[in-house]
This record gives C-alpha cells, structure tokens and sequence, in this order.
C-alpha cells in the first residue's frame, strides 16, 4: 500500500458541497478584496482562538513581519527566535530589518527553551518569538514571565498550531500578539496563501489593518508607509467552511497520534514527547532515528512518503550565511535537524494506511 505524506484530495472530497457553495457566494458578490468573508473569518477567527482582534493579511510570514512593524521593531534592534524553526521564523525578523538571535530548544519537546532566554537577552532585545512548533504549544508562562520582567513583546509564531492548548487556552492568545498561517499544508489551511494576526491590543490591530492596506485607513488618504498584505475574500470564505471542521479534523490527527505512540517500536526510534500541559494538534508526527536517512530510504521502499522538517537549521541555510555560525555553533538545533523525520498524519489518513505506517516502521527501524 502507497501512503503518501499529504492528502490534498481528501479535504475537498468531504468538503465539495460547503467549498463549491462558498465559491458561488464569492462569485456572486462580486467583491473582491477586504468585504464580508473577511470581515466575517476575523471575528470567527478571533473567537475560535479566544483572542480579542483578528486580522486577516496575505500570508504567515507577513503576519509575523506586520507585528513587528506594528509594534516598531526595525533596524538596530534584536529578537529571540527558537534555533528549531521553520526558516520563515527568522526571514520574518530580517524582513523587518530586526536580528534574529537564536535560542536553542528543549531537544525532548523541540520548542524553545524559556531556561535559555534570560542569556540571550541584551539592551537591544525587544521581542520573543515562540514557535509552537509540529503543532505542540511552547512552554509560554515561563516566557511570558522572563519577558514581563524584562519589558519585552511576545509574538507567537502559531503557523503550525491551529487549535493547540496550553493548560487549557488555545494558542493564538497566549502572547501579545500572534502570526498564524493558512498555507494549504497547515492544520487550518486555504486553497492558496492567506493569514492573519490575533491579538487582544486594541492599537496593535489598528495599526495592522492600516500598513496591512497602504497605511491607509480612509480611502487615498495614506498616514504610513504601509504594504499590500491583505486576506483574500475568497480564501476567507473558503477558511469559514474549514474552520468548522477545524477541530473535527484536529481529533482525528489525535486519533492517529495515540495509535502511533501505542504501536510504534520505541527502541531505536525516539517518539514525541507531550508534556501535562500540552494539548498538541500533531500538524507534524515528528520521530528521532540515529540513522534518519537509511531508516527514511526503507520506509521509501515499503511505500510510505516521510519528509525532514526541517533538514538545514536556519543558522547553518545559505540565507543566513552571513552571520556566519559555524557548525556545532548550535548543537541542539543541529542534532534534531540531522535525526528527525516526520510521518504522514493527517485528518483523512485511513486506518488501513496508518496501519501500514506501523508495518512498515517496524521494518525499516
Ligand atoms: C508556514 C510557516 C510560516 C509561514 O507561513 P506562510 O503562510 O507560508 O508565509 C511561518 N512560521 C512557521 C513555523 C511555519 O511553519
């Protein structure tokens, strides 16, 4: 049997009626960019995660970038990113014209590390950017402690996390501000690029929906030098029928989960590791083998598709080749990037083919 990493074909099979019917509404309006889909996916957005604003903008990397314009971090100044990320973490700290300075991760739950923060901390520090990273929450009250204390922003990276819970609150508005995105690979994913920043500062949101549209709150009137970095109607109105279903199709990513960690061997595979107050949404199942390539090549032969997330940490990436970090320079971050391999997961995994995973994992382990 053929597992493949990612099911695109699934979700509209069981969505077409919904999908095709929010298409035709869209058409029917003939509105195009910022109207009610928008306006609508905000506030159901907001509430879903608990957060007071919503603001929908093009993608999760301008997301992240928005707030740290809106909060005026730029040039000179420092933010703390996990050494374990996505690359976009970073680009959205170089965009800004901000610098990344990493910090390593907890290696058992691969999420930034809060005992490690306090160091990196100097007099041009203004943010913390957490990733709750593979869908699993970042341990957020010890950072959102170190941060109090040393007045600092905290800016949730929740790109990967649609749904999580931190001792019982959704991420999304834990922290100051976060960056979500609906990339059509996330938990919560369009059918093209979209996002949105959730927040419950009131200024901060106001600010967004200004540069998110020329800097311009009253039509050719323009206060700042803004951006086009809009959500669009119609991946709004897709979003609302998806998001319905969000935490749905989150369980049944749980559902696969439980039955991964109960029947895979965990001898010569490190399985993730889900601390009390985690409620983890498994956008990634992400396991450690010694000898990642040779175990991903077999699993390969027995027809089941895995992916490395990620194979390059950003320091070690041709982008940021000139801070020039030598290798070792971030041992844990190195380590996870050379060990893990991510197995298909996903709301429309079939039991027959999650039972292949586990046939074939014992195999090739
Ligand atoms: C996907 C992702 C982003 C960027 O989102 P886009 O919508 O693709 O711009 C940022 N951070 C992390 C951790 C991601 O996984």
């Amino acid at each position: 049997m053929k597992v493949p990493f990612l099911d695109f074909v699934g979700p509209y099979e069981e969505l077409k009626a919904e999908l095709d019917e929010a298409y035709f509404r869209f058409m029917r309006s003939a509105w195009y960019v910022l109207g009610q889909e928008v306006e609508a996916f905000e506030r159901e957005y907001a509430d879903y995660c608990g957060a007071r604003h919503c603001v929908g903008v093009g993608n999760g990397l301008e997301a992240l970038h928005l707030i740290l314009r809106g909060y005026g971090i730029g040039a000179g100044d420092e933010v703390i990113v996990p050494s374990n990320t996505y690359i976009a973490t970073w680009l959205a700290v170089s965009y800004a014209e901000a610098r990344p300075v990493p910090v390593e991760p907890d290696p058992k739950t691969f999420n930034i590390d809060p005992a490690r923060i306090e160091a990196a901390i100097t007099p041009r520090t203004k943010a913390i950017m957490p990733v709750h990273l593979y869908g699993q929450p970042a341990d957020m009250d010890p950072i959102m402690e170190v941060a109090r204390k040393r007045g600092l922003k905290v800016i949730e990276d929740n790109a990967q996390a649609q749904g999580a819970r931190y001792k019982g609150r959704r991420t999304g508005s834990l922290g100051d501000a976060a960056g979500n995105s609906f990339y059509p690979g996330k938990n919560l994913g369009a059918l093209g690029d979209a996002g949105a920043v959730t927040t419950n500062d009131a200024n901060l949101a106001d600010r967004i929906r200004t540069l998110r549209n020329y800097g311009s709150k009253k039509k050719y009137y323009n206060d700042h030098k803004g951006y086009n970095s809009r959500l669009d109607e119609l991946q709004a109105a897709f979003l609302r029928v998806k998001l319905r279903r969000l935490d749905e199709w989150n369980e049944r990513r749980r559902g696969i989960a439980a039955r991964y960690q109960a029947e895979l061997p965990n001898c010569r595979l490190e399985l993730p590791a889900v601390p009390a107050w985690s409620e983890p949404v498994w956008h990634l199942f992400v396991v450690r083998h010694k000898d990642r390539d040779r175990f991903q090549q077999k699993l390969s032969e027995g027809g089941i598709g895995t992916l490395i997330h990620y194979p390059v940490p950003p320091h070690l990436s041709g982008a940021y080749a000139d801070m020039k970090s030598a290798k070792g320079s971030l041992p844990i971050a190195e380590d996870i990037a050379a060990s893990v391999l991510s197995l298909p997961i996903g709301p429309h995994l079939t039991p027959a083919q999650a039972e292949a995973v586990v046939e074939q994992v014992h195999k090739a382990v």
